[in-house]
Formats: C-alpha cells, sequence, structure tokens
C-alpha cells in the first residue's frame, strides 16, 4: 500500500464536474468543434451515460457524490428539509453528510483543492483547500478552508455575477448570460490563483452554471427556439471547454481525468404544484382563513421581496424611520406569503394526510403526514398504507399531466419501515418526464405552462474516464460509482458507506482495492446555519428558482 500510495502521489488527478451536463448537449458541440479538449478526452477515454439520484437534483446529487452514499443514508432530499430539532424547516448543509467524505479521501495522496463543488458549505478543513460551491449564502461569507483565503478571493469575483434575476421576459435573458459569463471569468481567476499556490496531487472542480444556462436556453440548444442566442451559447460552450483543457494541462499527460454530471437535462413541459393538486383531491387542508387571494405572478414577487427584505433590511427601514401599520401589514403579508412557501406554514396539519415540501424534476417526490415521524404527523401508522395506495390511485387517475407511475419508497430507496425512512413515501413519475414540481401554494392553476424556463432535470447525466490505463469506449455507470471507482483509481481505500460499484471493467487492475471497514462512518454532529447564514442562502436559492 505504501508503494501504492508513493507512486500515486506524483500523479495527478482531475475530476471535473459539469452541472447539468448532458450529452445531447455536448456531444452535438463536440462535432460541431465547440469543444475540442472535451473530444479529445471522448476519443481516448470511456464514457457513457451516468443514473443520478432521486430525487433528480443538485442537492441531492452532490451530496451522494461526496458522500458516496445513497440520498436514504444522508436524507439530503432538496435545498430544504425539517429541522431534527422541531423548529420548522431549514436549509441543507455539508454537516449533514456523513465523513469521511470523498473530498477527505483525496486529502490521502496529496493536497487536494475542491472549488464550488455544490453543498460543501459551510467548509471544513481538509488536507489542501475547499472554496465552497452552491449554496453558499454570499461572497462575504466564511466560504473557503482555509479561512484566510476568502477575502483575497473575493477580490476576483465580479461584481453582479453571483445574483440571478430569473424572471426575465424572453427579449430580456442575454442578462442571464452576462452574469453566467461573469461568474466564469470569477471562476478562471480563482483557478489560476489556487493552481499556483502549492503542488496539488487532486482539483475537483465543478462548473455549476451550465445546469443555469441549459433552464433558460434548452430551446435554444435544442434548436426548437430562440436561436439568435445560439452563437453565444456556443461561445460559452467553448470558454467552458478552453477552461477544460487549461485543467489538462495542469492534470499532465499521465493523469487520471475524470468527468461528471450530477444529474441530466431535458425539456420542461410544466409546473405542477403538487399541494395545491393534494388540497383539491381531500389529501391536504390550508390554514384558514386564507389571505393568499394573490394572483401567482404577485405570489412569486411577494416571494422573492420577502427574502430580500429580511431581517436586515427591515432594521434598516426601521432605522431610516420608515414604519408604522402600513409597513407592518405589508410585512405581515409578505410573512405569510412567504412562509406558506418554504416553511409550509400555511398547512393545516391536524387535517392533512399527504403533502410536498420538496421541488421535484422528472421524479416527484410526496410525503405522507405520517404521526411519529412527521413534525405534525397526522396519519396514524395503522392507515399509512391505506391512505398511501388511496393517493397512489388517485394519482394514476390524473391526467393533467397524465401519470405513468406512483412509487412506493421500498421501490426505490433501501427503505423498510416507513416510520424510520426519510425519503419520500411516493415519487411520480409522468408519461413525458418533463414536469417540474414545486412545493408553493394558492396557484390558480395545480398544473401550469412553466413561465421563465424551458429546461429541466433529467435523471440521465454523463461520465469519462480518461487515463493512460484506459481503452476507448462506451459504458454505463450509477452516480454513486463515480466517488468508489475515483478512491480504488487513486489507491486509497474506501470507506464502507461509499456503496458504489468499482468500474473496474474501465480501468483494469483496480478491482483488488477493498473497502476499508476501520474507515467508519462518522455522523458529523449536524448543526442548522446561522439566521443570518440561513437567510442568505435562501435568498440564492430564490434567486436561482429554487423557492
Ligand atoms: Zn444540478
Amino acid at each position: 500500500m505504501t508503494n501504492i500510495r508513493h507512486s500515486t502521489a506524483e500523479r495527478r488527478t482531475l475530476i471535473f464536474g459539469i452541472d447539468g451536463g448532458t450529452w445531447e448537449v455536448l456531444e452535438p458541440l463536440t462535432r460541431r468543434g465547440v469543444m475540442p479538449h472535451l473530444a479529445g478526452l471522448m476519443q481516448k477515454g470511456v464514457w457513457g451515460k451516468l443514473t443520478s439520484t432521486i430525487p433528480v437534483n443538485s442537492a441531492a446529487a452532490w451530496s451522494s457524490i461526496i458522500s458516496g452514499a445513497p440520498p436514504e443514508k444522508h436524507s439530503v432530499y432538496d435545498f430544504f428539509r425539517w429541522r431534527q430539532d422541531g423548529a420548522g424547516r431549514s436549509t441543507a448543509n455539508a454537516s449533514f453528510l456523513p465523513r469521511p467524505t470523498l473530498l477527505d479521501q483525496l486529502g490521502e495522496s496529496g493536497q487536494a483543492l475542491s472549488l464550488r463543488v455544490p453543498m460543501t458549505y459551510p467548509p471544513w478543513p481538509v488536507k489542501g483547500y475547499m472554496v465552497s460551491g452552491l449554496p453558499t449564502p454570499d461572497d462575504e461569507s466564511a466560504f473557503t478552508y482555509p479561512a484566510d483565503l476568502a477575502p483575497y478571493l473575493n477580490t476576483m469575483i465580479e461584481k453582479g455575477s453571483a445574483g440571478r434575476s430569473w424572471q426575465l421576459d424572453d427579449d430580456q435573458r442575454g442578462i442571464i448570460l452576462d452574469q453566467l459569463e461573469a461568474a466564469q471569468r470569477s471562476l478562471e481567476r480563482m483557478t489560476e490563483y489556487l493552481l499556483s499556490l502549492r503542488t496539488l496531487a487532486t482539483c475537483f472542480v465543478v462548473v455549476r452554471d451550465v445546469d443555469e444556462l441549459q433552464h433558460f436556453f434548452w430551446d435554444t440548444l435544442s434548436g426548437h427556439d430562440h436561436l439568435e442566442y445560439l452563437p453565444r451559447l456556443e461561445a460559452y460552450f467553448s470558454v467552458i471547454d478552453q477552461y477544460l483543457g487549461r485543467m489538462l494541462d495542469w492534470t499532465g499527460m499521465g493523469g487520471r481525468v475524470v468527468i461528471m454530471s450530477d444529474h441530466g437535462f431535458g425539456p420542461v413541459e410544466g409546473i405542477w404544484h403538487l399541494n395545491d393538486w393534494l388540497h383539491s383531491n381531500g389529501f391536504l387542508k390550508y390554514r384558514e382563513p386564507s389571505n393568499l387571494n394573490t394572483s401567482k405572478g404577485e405570489l412569486t414577487f411577494r416571494r422573492r421581496l420577502s427574502f430580500a427584505i429580511g431581517r436586515r433590511v427591515l432594521r434598516e427601514f426601521k432605522s431610516l424611520g420608515i414604519g408604522g401599520k402600513s409597513l407592518e401589514n405589508w410585512l405581515t403579508q409578505i410573512k405569510l406569503s412567504a412562509e406558506s412557501g418554504v416553511d409550509l406554514n400555511g398547512i393545516d396539519w391536524s387535517a392533512t394526510r399527504a403533502y410536498t415540501g420538496n421541488v421535484g424534476e422528472e421524479y416527484l417526490p410526496i410525503y405522507i403526514n405520517l404521526a411519529g415521524r412527521e413534525p405534525h404527523g397526522s396519519v396514524a401508522y395503522e392507515d399509512y398504507y391505506q391512505v398511501r395506495d388511496e393517493l397512489r390511485r388517485c394519482l394514476l387517475d390524473t391526467h393533467q399531466p397524465e401519470v405513468k407511475a406512483a412509487h412506493f419508497a421500498e421501490d426505490i430507496f433501501d427503505v423498510v419501515d416507513p416510520r424510520a425512512q426519510t425519503t419520500p413515501d411516493i415519487v411520480v413519475e409522468t408519461v413525458t418526464g418533463a414536469v417540474q414540481s414545486d412545493f408553493s401554494m394558492h396557484n390558480l392553476e395545480v398544473f401550469e405552462k412553466s413561465r421563465y424556463r424551458n429546461g429541466c432535470h433529467r435523471r440521465e447525466g454523463i461520465f469519462l474516464l480518461s487515463g493512460a490505463e484506459i481503452e476507448p469506449g462506451r459504458g454505463r455507470a450509477n452516480i454513486l460509482d463515480i466517488p468508489a471507482t475515483i478512491l480504488a483509481w487513486m489507491g486509497i481505500p474506501l470507506p464502507e458507506h461509499f456503496s458504489g460499484r468499482v468500474l473496474s471493467e474501465f480501468i483494469p487492475g483496480i478491482s483488488s482495492i477493498q473497502r476499508n471497514a476501520e474507515t467508519t462512518c462518522v455522523e458529523t454532529g449536524q448543526f442548522n446555519l446561522s439566521e443570518d447564514e440561513e437567510a442568505g442562502v435562501r435568498k440564492k436559492l430564490e434567486s436561482l428558482g429554487y423557492l
């Protein structure tokens, strides 16, 4: 083992994440000469589709990549979840992930840099450097390990590149591209600086904004509409490819290269407001009286405002002497709208049998309000299976959107007893697979066309492995196989909770690497972010359209 570690320490490893990456977009770009470095890797490496987690979103998928474990193990199904202390809901953060993580283990073969990998906030001590990715509250926060890197890196981040103006009309969508291009330039500046710091053995970087871009420009990328944006989109992917080329230079000829996405992408047909659907089918009750007689547009606007205002800004209002009854009423209204959204406070839990609290893309999650498990549970365990059957029948009868399947938790996840599970109880698949669901309430229509976005996540993403010992070819893998394979390839023992398969069919000679039963899974002592951090993260997620 000592020898292996010694020899591998001189060989660099690049893990290049493309958030939302799909061959449907990338392969044509390589054929047209837009992404020559990626094309070169596809010629000499093995590549194919990568099956992601369910739910299909960045929080769940990156948590699984980092921790090597499926969602039922790390319990991150989305950016939001119930607090364990019963005090409402909070955003998921890196302390929820079992350790050691992939990022901890990478340090076994020398200094490792992780750069903008989602779900790494707050950063923690590793052998090397960590620059947190989504959802980092803002660039003023402690987003690096070591902490003293943050002020300097902050000077490299272009102002206005972080927040997104996602509610833009079609003819204003160029603004999003301005922001994404500025964010990419910021990432490149940080990368150059960090690579110059000291000898690194591993670099794990995620280009997160491909996900964002595809949400807004799927129609263009798939050749259907708004083709006037195509030259600029190709230029964007060309910049990503040049960045990949720079990283390949750093990796060197003999290095290991892993490219992966957290999930894929496809068109979106519409948004299904599942809580409204559950309400109209008698599974969910709203609190009375409802003060939310607003149009959908206003509701979204109010929610947006509520987070923009936040506690800090409210204090500023008061310090400026602005106040009085009307402001109070206005803020109360905003607060109610906000609580009905993210924190689900608009639900009458005593009369609610099922609800959703997560965004769904392709696979749509629903929870039974099970007593003893849910914070406001009202369904007795004796009734659980009957409620679930009734809900499934009702879902299968739905025609807008048309439902293909309603899977029970045990069909998808490794769970036995619903009282102990944290997974959704039912996961809904629609016929087209092109439906997004959310947890907002009091919308005018239960199912409506997506207004600002025309793309959404798909479970099938991408992977590529390239290195001296790898024969060119095609293959398939599961997302959990990637962290296991990376460690085995680097000669680092797998922690026992890394449940993926080592892809030994692609890399001769690595199948003998054993799991290390001594590297036991440690629950890190989960904590919630401070109120200010929480407000910052919510604001960030809202700007990305997650609320
Ligand atoms: Zn993603």
